[in-house]
């Protein structure tokens, strides 16, 4: 079940912004291994703390007999939610924060439908699957969707159809009915990660919950990627002042291990305790000790090292190199993104993607010691998202190979 092996890297060992591979090759990662190492890989306060916990207690019973690491890992969290009343749910990836998400929100509101947007990723688990857009991931398993979501167009960065898609929204709350019934919840990257870095215009987001509230959906903000300070703020939508109903993040949140939360207001994190006695969504592994203690020094991490600042400050240094490649080639269509979530996206003069340009730089920076990756239906944007304790001259060498790698054939 190998898809990757034309990416021939294995990896042996990894620090900070540093990896080595089995072989010896020394790389700078430009990816945070998918966003993950936000506070960098084997942060020494995340190690530290998974030994201590290691010495202690490995696995708990979830949320029959929690470990108290779980409950001090909820306090820390919770406080750094827009408003002081979300409930969590714990889990160990993305897709079971949506997961959770999608089953309390229709649970809630008695209408399974959900509203998505074209381009969106929520991940690839069968009720995450419905609202994730890519032909791609879809495609092969058509037949097992109930085709619960109606996808509407992600507006554009330049605000031209913020206005009609949020007539769409509305429209589509008082008057669609998908498959399994009525529209009950919307789902919404505050910056959509895969979909090739998209930036929402400003006020899009307040228009959303202004929107969803009006007609009683349930706003759900995926901050799997964006989430842990990486655009600048805990949380990218505080930047426009949203308190959604449900919060997914996953990722950054456990400096490397499995740690992913569902956060609800009591409107929807009541409606599961409403459906009867027995833990309705529940998991072996759920509030593991040794996540929520690294969970613990992550959000310890963000708050010492100011990351959300270090963010802008380094999503600064990439986009100030970024928009001078794209003085320089036409190539580099567009640049974009927020904090150190910056995405290159490049394109042909007849405006298709330039998909196998974008492959191609991917392969040189590798071999010259840049882990990089792309993002974007077509794969044509390439994707920073760096741990946010690289060094300065790791990120310079870095950008310096990407530069060379685009000014090459
Ligand atoms: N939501 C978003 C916004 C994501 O970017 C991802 C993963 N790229 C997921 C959900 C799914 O997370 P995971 O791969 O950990 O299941």
């Amino acid at each position: 079940m190998d898809h990757a092996s034309t990416f021939p890297v294995v990896l042996a060992r990894a620090s900070g912004a540093r990896v080595r591979d089995v072989d010896g090759n020394h790389y700078v990662d430009l990816t945070g291994f998918f966003g993950a190492a936000l506070v960098g890989h084997r942060n020494p306060a995340v190690v530290r703390a998974l030994r201590v916990q290691a010495g202690r207690l490995l696995h708990a019973m979830g949320d029959v007999h929690p470990a108290d690491v779980k409950a001090r890992y909820l306090r820390q969290l919770c406080r750094r939610m827009p408003a002081q009343d979300y409930r969590a749910i714990l889990s160990l990836n993305g897709s079971d924060a949506v997961e959770s998400a999608l089953k309390l929100a229709a649970c809630a509101t008695g209408r399974p439908g959900v509203i998505a947007f074209r381009g969106s990723y929520h991940g690839l688990s069968a009720g995450a699957l419905e609202v994730t857009h890519g032909e791609a991931f879809r495609g092969p398993f058509r037949k097992t969707l109930a085709d619960r979501a109606v996808f509407l167009p992600f507006p554009a960065a330049d605000g031209s159809d913020a206005d009609p898609v949020l007539r769409l929204v509305r429209d589509c709350a008082r008057t669609q009915r998908t498959r399994l019934g009525p529209v009950g919840a919307v789902i919404v990257e505050p910056i959509q990660g895969r979909g090739g870095f998209r930036v929402p215009p400003q006020g899009f987001l307040a228009g959303l919950a202004r929107v969803a509230a009006e007609a009683g959906l349930v706003l759900i903000a995926d901050e799997v990627y964006t989430g842990a300070g990486r655009t600048g703020r805990f949380l990218a939508g505080d930047r426009d002042g949203l308190v959604p109903d449900v919060v997914c993040m996953g990722k950054a949140l456990g400096g490397g291990m499995p740690l992913s939360a569902c956060l609800l207001r009591p409107r929807v994190a009541d409606a599961v305790r409403a459906a009867g006695g027995e833990a309705v969504h529940t998991s072996t592994f759920l509030g593991h000790p040794l996540a929520c203690a690294a969970g613990l020094a992550v959000l310890a991490e963000i708050d010492r090292r100011d990351l959300p600042a270090e963010a802008v400050r380094i999503g600064g240094v990439v986009r100030r190199r970024a928009e001078a490649w794209k003085e320089r080639w036409p190539i580099v269509r567009d640049v974009r993104g927020a904090g150190a979530m910056v995405g290159v996206e490049l394109g042909l003069p007849d405006g298709s993607p330039a998909t196998s340009r974008a492959r191609a730089v991917l392969a040189q920076a590798l071999r010259r010691g840049v882990i990089l990756l792309t993002e974007g239906e077509a794969g044509n944007v390439l994707a920073f998202t760096p741990p946010l304790v690289i060094a300065d001259h790791d990120l310079a060498f870095a950008l310096d190979t990407v530069e060379e790698c685009l000014a090459g054939p």
